[in-house]
């Protein structure tokens, strides 16, 4: 997949991390590390998002795992998830938390 082209197809806003709002994150993970399938650990979307995917919604579970990212001194940022997504992702004592962004917002490097 070519990623360059993907990234053209809508106008990129970065963010520094610590300026993300609850708004701009369409999904969460928090789980244990290993498999991220959801059977050890839990998406979450916003109280009015899609949930498709199995989401279970909770906009506080969305808004308390962008915070706890936030609070993290090292967190990956910059890759994009398969529909083109960037996705901030860190660990923080025994599990896994990702912040999947909505389309057009990536974090600043
Ligand atoms: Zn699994």
């Amino acid at each position: 997949m070519n990623t360059e082209a993907r990234n053209d197809e809508f106008q990129v806003r970065s963010e520094p991390l610590q300026a993300l709002t609850p708004a701009q994150v369409l999904r969460v993970y928090s789980g244990r590390p290993g498999c991220m399938c959801g059977c050890r650990g839990n998406y979450y979307c916003q109280n009015d998002g899609d949930d498709s995917r199995g989401e279970k919604k909770s906009s506080a579970m969305v808004t308390k795992v962008l915070r706890t990212l936030q609070a993290q001194d090292v967190v990956f940022a910059g890759e994009r998830d398969l529909d083109g997504r960037a996705y901030v992702f860190a660990d923080v004592g025994a599990r896994h938390y990702v912040a999947y962004l909505v389309a057009g917002v990536e974090v600043a490097r």
